[in-house]
C-alpha cells in the first residue's frame, strides 16, 4: 500500500499567552480568531467571568488579531519560528 508521506512548510508557528485575571469574558478572540483555536471555557476567573481556553494550538499562525481585539489586553500572541527538526508530517490517518 502506498503511503503519501508530506511534510509540514510551515516556517512559523504561534504561541499564546492569556492572562485570565484580566479577561472580561467578551469573546471577541474566540470570535475573530480565523483559525478557531480557542473558545469560551467553562470555569470562571476571580472576577466571575468565562475565559477563553486553547482547543487547538497546532492552527495558530500568532497573527495576534486576538490580542488585537481584546478590549482587557489579556490575551496575546507572537510569532515564532519553526526549527527545522521540529517540521511535522501530516498524519493521513492510517
Ligand atoms: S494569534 Fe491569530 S490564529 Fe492564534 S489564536 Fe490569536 S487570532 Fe487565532
Ligand atoms: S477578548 Fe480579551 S477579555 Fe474578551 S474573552 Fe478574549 S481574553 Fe477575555
Amino acid at each position: 500500500m502506498a503511503v503519501e508521506r508530506r511534510t509540514s512548510r510551515r516556517k512559523s508557528r504561534g504561541e499564546l499567552f492569556i492572562d485570565c485575571e484580566r479577561c472580561k469574558g467578551c469573546g471577541f478572540c474566540v470570535e475573530f480568531c480565523p483559525t478557531q483555536v480557542l473558545a469560551m471555557g467553562e470555569k470562571l476567573n476571580r472576577k466571575g467571568y468565562h475565559t477563553p481556553v486553547i482547543v487547538d494550538l497546532e492552527v495558530c499562525t500568532g497573527c495576534d488579531l486576538c490580542g488585537l481585539y481584546c478590549p482587557d489586553f489579556a490575551i496575546h500572541a507572537v510569532r515564532v519560528k519553526i526549527e527545522a527538526g521540529e517540521a511535522k508530517e501530516c498524519d493521513n490517518g492510517g
